[in-house]
């Protein structure tokens, strides 16, 4: 029996023969590798939800999610659920937005499109402007949708990880500011959350909600979210969820961040210590370093498949992520099978209209900020060996 304090990172257990196998190398945009600590932590002691350990550790966590999403300043309210980061659309579709009010969906790809369709299914009218493949919505379409109607909210995916575009919220949210003053900025950080700059009070948002296993390097079943004042003052009086009510919720995020349990529903003990350390790592170095850091292997990867593998990116190279890179190849099915029988797991495409023609290779957390980057030069050595076979 290997297993117990001896754990180590990237081991998982089979229940069957207690036995554990290193896993592969993984290498998708979320769920992400976890540092060894992280793994650790989540073998943690089954506490009290409100005893005075818990507390502890849930009131250091809402203060670094704070730190996390540059939140500092405003009264608004980092909120930590148990869930994963679809969640958080549930969560502004169900507190932010009254039926039959128009909401602004810029979509840039599959995960924008999904937002939109939980508004949708809550009763919001949605506008949505779908960007040309691998861009961004050019800002004078949003300036022009903007003039032309009066919305509750406009969302923006940060980073879409189906297409690997990266938007420029500062530049939206700015828009939104100077021409719809009132309407609500909301941002689906799920992929840029601990990876790309993203600045809450500077830019003026409303609500941002992540999930824990991208760039913040935990494992999945949080949702990790930040709510702005003003929006607080805009949640319904009866929201249309029951788990996911904010007029439930906030008082519980107060009462841990002041330093005293409190109960709506049980949170999740044993992931909140892991992100508790998840969020200590990210912090410990600064949050401009940390992008600095995934910025740089990524332009490492990008240059690499572009200029010496000659392939084409599914973005544009200045609107593209730091945490991903979606790339077109000939034969997707052939060249994840060919990684994985060499111990490395990337991903296939999931934007519907070239889903068959692309494979996505995630690069967040641990595998990005490593002194040595050998888990992203293998699978770069990797694609470059199957794409010069015959
Ligand atoms: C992964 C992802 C989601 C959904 O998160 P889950 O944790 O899978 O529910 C939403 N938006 C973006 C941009 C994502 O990358």
């Amino acid at each position: 029996m290997v297993y117990g304090t001896s754990l180590v990172c990237n081991g998982f257990l089979d229940v069957a023969d207690n036995y554990i196998m290193r896993s592969d190398t993984l290498l998708i945009p979320g769920p992400i590798e976890l540092s060894d600590n992280v793994q650790k932590a989540l073998d943690c002691p089954s506490l009290s939800h409100t005893g005075p350990e818990f507390t502890a550790i849930f009131q250091r966590v809402l203060q670094n999610c704070r730190k996390l999403f540059k939140a500092h300043e405003t009264e608004g309210q980092p909120i930590v659920l148990a869930g994963s980061g679809t969640l958080g659309w549930d969560i502004a579709a169900a507190n932010l937005i009254d039926p039959d009010e128009k909401v602004l969906v810029l979509s840039t790809g599959f995960f924008g499109d999904s937002f939109a369709d939980c508004l949708e299914l809550y009763g919001a009218k949605v506008d949505k402007l779908a960007a040309p493949m691998g861009e961004q919505v050019p800002l004078e379409e949003v300036e022009k949708a903007l003039k032309r109607n009066r919305y509750k909210a406009i969302t923006v995916t940060h980073v879409d990880t189906s297409t690997a575009v990266l938007t420029d919220v500062e530049a939206v949210a700015e828009l939104a500011h100077r021409i719809a003053p009132d309407t609500l900025i909301i941002v689906d950080g799920v992929c840029s959350i601990g990876c790309e700059e993203f600045k809450f009070d500077e830019w003026g948002i409303d609500y941002c909600l992540t999930a824990s296993q991208k760039a913040v390097g935990a494992p999945p079943g949080l949702s990790i979210s930040m709510i702005s004042s003003r929006a607080l003052n805009q949640v319904a009086a009866r929201p249309r969820s029951y788990f996911a009510s904010l007029r439930k919720w906030i008082p519980i995020m107060q009462s841990y961040e002041s330093g005293k349990g409190a109960y709506f529903a049980t949170p999740a003990i044993q992931l909140i210590n892991s992100l508790d350390v998840a969020l200590k790592e990210i912090l410990a170095d600064s949050l401009e370093s940390r992008w600095a850091k995934h910025r740089q292997t990524s332009d490492w990867l990008k240059d690499k498949l572009v200029n010496t593998l000659k392939l084409k990116l599914v973005t544009n190279s200045k609107q593209a992520a730091h945490g991903l890179t979606a790339v077109y190849v000939e034969e997707p099915g052939r060249l994840i099978s060919y990684l994985k029988q060499n111990g490395v797991v990337i991903a296939g495409g999931i934007h519907k209209p070239i889903a068959s023609k692309y494979v996505r290779i995630g690069h967040m957390g641990v595998s990005a900020c490593r002194e040595e980057l050998h888990h992203i030069t293998r699978c770069y050595d990797l694609i470059s060996d199957e794409l010069g076979r015959p």
